[in-house]
């Protein structure tokens, strides 16, 4: 049987992709088969669909790095035909057929139970990059920070990462500080939860040492300069949490904010986390995520779509989250 699924593959031409019909009996080893009701675009799906950067290390493949729906079979004891799952990450659209098609099988170890109180598609609309600003709250808070503590700062913030960490920063009760090259986003920023809006390229140029103190906690989409920035203006025994590289991958730093302020880099994996760590974060989105805030920076495509969104992406040109529907596509 054959069902429809974004297909990239590789000639003497290079990379191409297209909507096309996939042969069931193509998906790989698992032992849960899923039929996928929603996925979402992630900036790193746009890198995977336009082939910016080398995502997809296995060809031909379906990119989407997470989806949710509805098990069809299973012989995983977790799981049986019917329940509702939630996967990010685990090398699913990169090394694994992902979530771009209509059916989609894993390893049961993979999946989460979609958490009570949302739908797939609520799910979807959090995606991988809501999971990420909540892994990344969540280190701010083990490393022991507290809004008592000074405001946080959010960049790459009208982006997926950096929208979803606004609201939930805001519900925490942070005072939150919105870096962005889209200065015409404000509104939007300020309905999420921001309280200050800081222009990009106040961050984007080459970092002091050390500046003015200007928060305690970050979370940075970024990288690069902007990454620097946020270190060197941090406050005595703070901490940023580092989740991306959209503005590059280099850290053009230096051991001054750590060795003269204390300050604290906590790297944000969310591909590989361990499963104790996903439950705990799916839980406290389910809990804290205002779902009016959530359906506010939430676009819906058709699976066609998704090509074309891809190249937006990684432009820069896509607000907050978008999900992909893919049932009945
Ligand atoms: P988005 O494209 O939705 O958001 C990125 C935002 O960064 C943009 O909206 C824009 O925000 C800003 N930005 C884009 N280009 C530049 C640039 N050249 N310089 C400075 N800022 C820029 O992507 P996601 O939210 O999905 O992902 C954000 C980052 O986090 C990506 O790098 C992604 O790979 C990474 N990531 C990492 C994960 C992990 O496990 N560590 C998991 C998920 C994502 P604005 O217009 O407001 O300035």
């Amino acid at each position: 049987m054959a069902f429809k699924a974004v297909v990239i593959e590789k000639g003497e031409g290079g990379q191409t992709v297209a909507l096309k019909d996939f042969d069931e009996s193509g998906l790989m080893e698992g032992d849960v088969t899923v039929r996928v009701t929603h996925s979402t675009l992630n900036y790193k799906d746009g890198l995977a669909l336009t082939g910016k950067a080398p995502v997809v290390r296995r060809f031909p493949m379906i990119p989407g790095i997470d989806f949710a729906g509805e098990v069809e079979d299973s012989s995983h004891p977790e799981f049986k035909a019917g329940d509702k799952v939630v996967l990010n990450g685990w090398g699913t659209g990169e090394t694994h057929l992902g979530a771009y098609g209509q059916k989609s099988r894993v390893k049961g170890d993979w999946l989460v139970p979609l958490p009570e109180g949302l739908t797939t598609a609520q799910a979807m609309a959090i995606g991988t990059a809501g999971y990420t600003a909540m892994l990344a709250v969540m280190a701010l808070e083990a490393h022991g920070l507290s809004p008592e503590r000074g405001p946080a700062v959010v960049t790459g913030a009208a982006g997926g990462v950096g929208s979803v960490a606004i609201a939930l920063l805001a519900k925490a009760g942070w005072h939150v500080i919105a870096s962005t090259g889209r200065p015409e986003e404000a509104d939007y920023l300020k309905a999420l939860g921001a309280a200050e809006i800081v222009e990009r390229g106040e961050l984007s140029g080459p970092a002091k040492p050390l500046a003015k103190e200007r928060w305690a906690a970050g979370i940075d989409s970024v990288g690069s300069h902007t990454l620097a920035n946020l270190l060197a203006m941090t406050r005595y025994r703070g901490a940023i949490a580092a989740c991306g590289l959209a503005g590059g991958m280099d850290l053009p730093t230096s051991v001054a904010p750590f060795i003269l302020r204390g300050v604290s880099l906590l790297g944000i994996d969310s591909v590989m986390a361990p499963k104790d760590l996903r439950l705990a974060a799916w839980r406290r989105l389910a809990r804290d995520l205002d779902h009016d805030k959530l359906a506010a920076m939430t676009t819906t495509i058709p699976l066609e779509s998704v090509i074309d969104a891809g190249a937006e992406i990684v432009a820069g040109r896509i607000r907050g989250r978008i999900v992909v529907e893919i049932a009945g596509s």
